[in-house]
């Protein structure tokens, strides 16, 4: 054998992607994974699969006794160096699912560089399996060619928004992960401290107060592909990390912040996933009252309409005394059109599908769903139990405002203002995917702005942030800070796409005085504020630059242009709904000598929890320990 033949190698000379027809004749040196085998007399078929594709090997018995012996011994997922030289696919056996379908490599030599148990999974589908397991065996779930290509999409996007920053004069700084409270709402990840006992860094939520302080240190152009840390249950697909594209600019407006990252997303969209189709450019804008008002959501989304419209005025007038009393209350009566969903349904059908539809309201607090089904034909009746409270002008009116077409059923409902907007909330996309209106090709962007400053928490009896403590009111609306704090707009946008935030930021407060009203208004004492966020406002007095910025979801940003539903897929570990990795089995009970060096002793309650789960043994739980125990 000669050096160059030396296939002993795992060296290759092309990827598994790469033969194509010209190719036809080379030796070449393959190594990857046996995707499938199948044996056809004295034929042994391998797909070999490497991240960049797969190519059809033969060992032939007759030409190569030892590659087909080898070959023969072979199962999925062994790994194996191939040299052999590239063949035009005999007549009629090409593959035209595959970019290497033309050709296949004869094999001169087989060589198993390792052997695999048979995996859990099949990599060979695309999914299949329970949750548990893909999450369990995560490093084979990724070798499937959608997760390959998520991480391709994620790098490329990635990359791509570097460059497109980097261009524009942003600087990437990277900031500390321990540090210090730095709140957006959720709790704090807390890292016990070994050398000061008893304190502890805070996991940041998101870079908010650093980026702000590069802002007065000068930086100007800040941008960070940032993990942020927010201790939160898991509801629906949040990760306890999670990405940022976190930046932030000097001596801007709102619109100058705007305007650059709506062009950023366009211009990714365009580079990395360009058969999505954009709905609408630019990107349509909405204020936050009116997307709470006919989307019921701050996060609309506007791939399909299924808006309420307020019909009060003309349902407070009917017969139905639900309706009239409402109204006269200033609760409002809502519409939404469902468009031909009454079409060809018979009476107890209609009846049927309402029922559920009402089960929806009830699970998120409504009290009933009153609706009116319209004829397919002129001389069709009206059908629905609320009809005969409505005159024929009445019903007309109605019509007439929602545009109403023959076979639409439309859906009344009314109640307090936040339960009519949960409502909507929950019925609109549940609806549009009955009537097929959600088109998965498209991306529907809109910005959101003119957000309340605070909301009121019932439950703390205080104001809460819309975004944070770090958001500047709306100039305008300054006075209101002690007049009416509920009636402020904050200088929040948020850009939305498909029902999901993507981005959102603010204009900042650069100024002590202004920063020190909020922290009561939040309920902050003084003290707390400046124990916590001193260093901010003492900044502040340094010569801070007017500034603001935004951070994106970049996860949510990835599986969009990826066209994945969950976030889960774009990220290459996981953590589960209970923020486990159970790969590794995250979290982990730490050592009894671990826990001494950071000043730290566990509950009787915890110790009893991991003694139950098996987890450790023998530990005294602290009733029991001798008051000398621990450090
Ligand atoms: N820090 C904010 C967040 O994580 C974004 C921003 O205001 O830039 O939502």
């Amino acid at each position: 054998m000669t050096a160059e033949n030396n296939w002993s190698s795992a060296e290759k000379s092309h990827t598994c992607g790469a033969l194509r027809l010209h190719h036809a004749g080379e030796r070449v040196r393959l190594a990857g994974w046996v995707h499938r085998r199948r044996a056809q007399g004295g034929l042994i078929f391998l797909d070999l699969r490497d991240r960049w594709g797969i190519t059809q090997v033969v060992a032939d018995k007759e030409l190569a006794a030892e590659a087909h012996a080898a070959a023969q011994e072979s199962r999925p997922e062994y790994v194996l160096a191939v040299g052999g030289t590239v063949r035009q696919r005999p007549a009629g056996t090409e593959n035209e699912d595959l970019a290497t379908g033309a050709v296949d490599v004869v094999a001169e030599e087989i060589q198993i560089l390792n052997a695999a148990r048979t995996p859990p999974l099949y990599i060979t589908r695309e999914v299949g399996e329970d949750e548990g397991l893909r999450m369990k065996y995560r490093y084979l779930d990724l070798r499937r060619a959608r997760l390959q290509r998520n991480l391709e999409i994620r790098h490329r996007a990635i990359k791509f928004i570097r460059d497109y920053l980097s261009e524009r004069g942003f600087l990437e700084i990277e900031t500390p992960i321990l540090f210090k409270t730095t709140p957006e709402g959720a709790r704090d990840f807390l890292v016990p401290s070994r050398m000061q006992a008893g304190k502890f860094y805070a996991l940041p939520q998101s870079p908010q107060q650093l980026k702000q302080l590069l802002m007065v240190a000068g930086v100007e152009r800040y941008f960070q592909i940032a993990r942020c840390f927010r201790d939160e249950d898991l509801r629906g697909q949040r990760q306890p990390e999670f990405t940022q594209l976190d930046l932030e600019i000097s001596f801007v407006q709102r619109e100058d912040v705007m305007s650059l990252n709506e062009a950023l997303m366009l211009a990714l969209v365009a580079a990395v996933a360009p058969e999505r189709k954009v709905q609408q450019q630019p990107i349509p804008r909405m204020r936050y009252a009116e997307a709470m008002e006919r989307y019921g959501t701050d996060r609309p989304d506007v791939r399909y309409d299924l808006c309420a419209e307020d019909i009060s005025d003309i349902a407070g007038k009917s017969g139905f005394r639900v309706f009239v009393e409402n109204a006269a209350a200033g609760k409002p009566v809502k519409c939404i059109r469902a468009p031909a969903m009454a079409a060809q349904m018979s009476g107890t059908l209609l009846r049927k599908v309402t029922a559920e539809w009402e089960e929806q309201v009830r699970a998120v607090g409504g009290k009933g769903l009153a609706w009116l089904a319209l004829p397919e034909e002129e001389s069709g009746e009206i059908r629905g139990p609320i009809g005969k409270f409505f005159t024929v002008e009445q019903k007309l009116a109605l019509f007439d405002r929602m545009k109403a077409a023959p076979g639409d059923l439309l859906f009344l409902i009314s109640d307090e203002r936040e339960v009519v907007q949960r409502i909507v909330d929950a019925l609109r996309p549940q609806l549009a995917a009955q009537l097929g209106l959600i088109d998965e090709d498209t991306l529907a962007f809109v910005w959101v702005i003119d957000f309340p400053q605070f909301h009121w928490d019932e439950e703390t009896q205080r104001w809460e942030p819309s975004q944070h403590m770090f958001t500047m009111p709306l100039p305008e609306d300054l006075p209101l800070l002690r007049s009416d704090p509920g009636a402020a707009r904050g200088s929040q946008y948020d850009l939305v796409c498909n029902g999901h935030e993507v981005a959102g930021g603010s204009i900042r407060i650069h100024d002590r005085a202004l920063q020190e009203e909020i922290f009561p208004l939040i309920g902050l004492t003084m003290e707390e504020a400046n124990q916590q966020f001193g260093h901010m406002v003492e900044a502040f007095e340094y010569g801070a630059p007017p500034h603001g910025g935004i951070a994106w979801g970049l996860d949510r940003v990835v599986a969009l242009l990826a066209g994945e539903p969950n976030i889960r897929e774009v990220i290459a570990f996981p953590k589960t709904q209970t923020g486990s990795d159970l790969m590794a089995s995250a979290p982990s009970p730490a050592q009894e000598e671990q826990l001494k060096e950071l000043h730290i002793r566990l509950s009787a309650a915890a110790e009893r929890e991991l003694q139950r789960e098996g987890a450790v043994d023998g530990r005294q739980p602290i009733e029991e320990a001798g008051s000398g125990a621990g450090h």
